[in-house]
């Protein structure tokens, strides 16, 4: 038997981050083993891949044994044989045999924890690094963007936007950047606890703090105190995800009600204010003409990214692309569903100008791919949460390790396409 063959393919069932149950992968060839994840979001697109769960009352319905079915019984004695380097072969075959628009007959969840696997299956088997058997010999470590304050679906506090993210832009390294934004993590908890008490500073989804507070001018204002009284005022900048999808409901219901114009000035007042680079998911996820209207204003300012206006789609970002709607896109595996779709993704955003931003989800686990996809594809950013909470610090930690192997590739000094400041 070829050495690259597939011998078996194997799934259980584990938890993620909230408890919830997912799906691990195990792809192995005679020689090597590839294990991975799914990750799953809690404010999802309504246009991403389905996750297949089981309903009835086990897990209250959250268990995935309907989706590990597909894995052993539809997936598995397809691609078993195939050669595991054959990413995009064993990909289209997932894609032809599910044959839907989002993956439902076989499940996201099923289809992009076989499609990772693979991946590192084959890069054991050809003894690289996933970085390495992904990427082609350059390489770039990322921008690490990282909610330090949870609103919206991910925290039990009034914050309607999502995600208040520090951006290490200025640091002079990747561990640089890491040793900098955590020194701001430990002083806005003392921030916290001073001004809201010891119950305010724990933490919500995504390792981020969810204090007490109903306007993100107040987030924005405590997480600068933490950047001052560091003196990173010129190294750290601000970045922003609204989820606003979360938040309309006719009208964008934030501390008051806005449409979307009044929405839009908040925005570029807000950026006036504070040192914003970035904001992700502006408005609702069909309000297109209202991202287009942003994008014309303050895109040569600003970086507006869609991540539920796209939901890692090929079609729903040409349609942006024709439309001038937003300047990069949140890059999800699972939100596509196979590694190959995502990567045709991110080159169609390279092609065409727009950044990208690697991206976790809020209920995730400790597998670190994305770090390596990062890298590889050379996007310069990836979110990944705070620095806290162990599926949140395996990102930040295989990158330090990264970091270790190709030496100091920055992002950070090639920024400089955006940003009032
Ligand atoms: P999710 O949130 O993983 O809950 O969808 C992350 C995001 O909106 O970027
Ligand atoms: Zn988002």
């Amino acid at each position: 038997m070829n050495e690259y063959a597939i011998k078996y393919v194997k799934a259980r069932q584990i938890l993620d981050s909230r408890g919830n149950p997912t799906i691990e992968v195990e792809v192995a060839t005679q020689k090597a083993k590839g294990v991975a994840h799914s990750p799953s979001g809690a404010s999802k697109g309504k246009e991403e891949a389905i996750e297949i769960r089981d309903g009835g009352k086990e897990f209250h319905g959250r268990g995935v044994k309907k989706a590990i079915r597909n894995i052993e019984k539809i997936i598995a004695p397809a691609i078993v044989g195939m050669d595991v380097r054959e990413q995009e072969k064993i990909d289209e075959k997932i894609i032809a045999i599910d044959s839907t628009k989002n993956k439902s007959l076989l499940g996201g969840n099923a289809c992009i924890a076989v499609s990772i696997a693979c991946c590192k299956c084959a890069s054991m088997a050809m003894r690289k690094e996933v970085y390495e058997y992904l990427g082609d010999g350059n390489y770039l470590l990322p921008i690490p963007f990282m909610n330090v304050i949870n609103g919206g679906a991910h925290a039990g506090n009034d914050l309607a936007i999502q995600e208040h993210m520090i951006v290490p832009i200025k640091a002079k390294s990747f561990s640089h950047a890491i040793q900098m934004t955590c020194e701001t993590y430990y002083t806005l908890k003392d921030i916290i606890e001073k001004k809201y008490g010891k119950s305010a500073t724990n933490i919500g989804d995504e390792g981020g703090f969810a204090p007490p507070l109903s306007r993100t001018e107040e987030a924005l204002e405590m997480i600068m105190k933490a950047i001052e009284e560091n003196g990173y005022e010129k190294e750290i900048f601000l970045a922003l995800d609204c989820a606003a999808s979360s938040f309309y409901n006719g009208k964008y219901i934030l501390h008051k009600e806005m449409d979307s114009e009044t929405l839009m000035d908040y925005y570029i007042d807000l950026a006036k204010v504070f040192p914003i680079v970035s904001i992700e998911d502006a408005f609702h996820e069909e309000d297109w003409e209202s991202f287009a209207k942003f994008t014309a204003k303050v895109g040569d300012k600003l970086q507006i990214i869609g991540d539920d206006l796209f939901v890692t789609n090929a079609s729903r970002l040409r349609k942006g692309i024709k439309k001038k709607v937003c300047n990069a896109l949140l890059l999800k595996p699972n939100q596509v569903g196979t590694l190959t779709e995502a990567i045709k993704v991110a080159k169609l955003c390279f092609e065409n100008n727009y950044g990208v931003m690697v991206s976790h989800r809020s209920g995730d686990t400790c597998d670190d791919f994305i770090a390596d996809l990062a890298v590889a594809l050379k996007t310069g950013q990836i979110k990944a949460g705070a620095p806290a909470r162990g599926e949140r610090v395996a990102k930040y930690n295989r990158l330090l390790k990264i970091e270790e192997m190709i030496g100091n590739e920055y992002a950070g000094k090639k920024w400089k396409k955006w940003g009032y400041t």
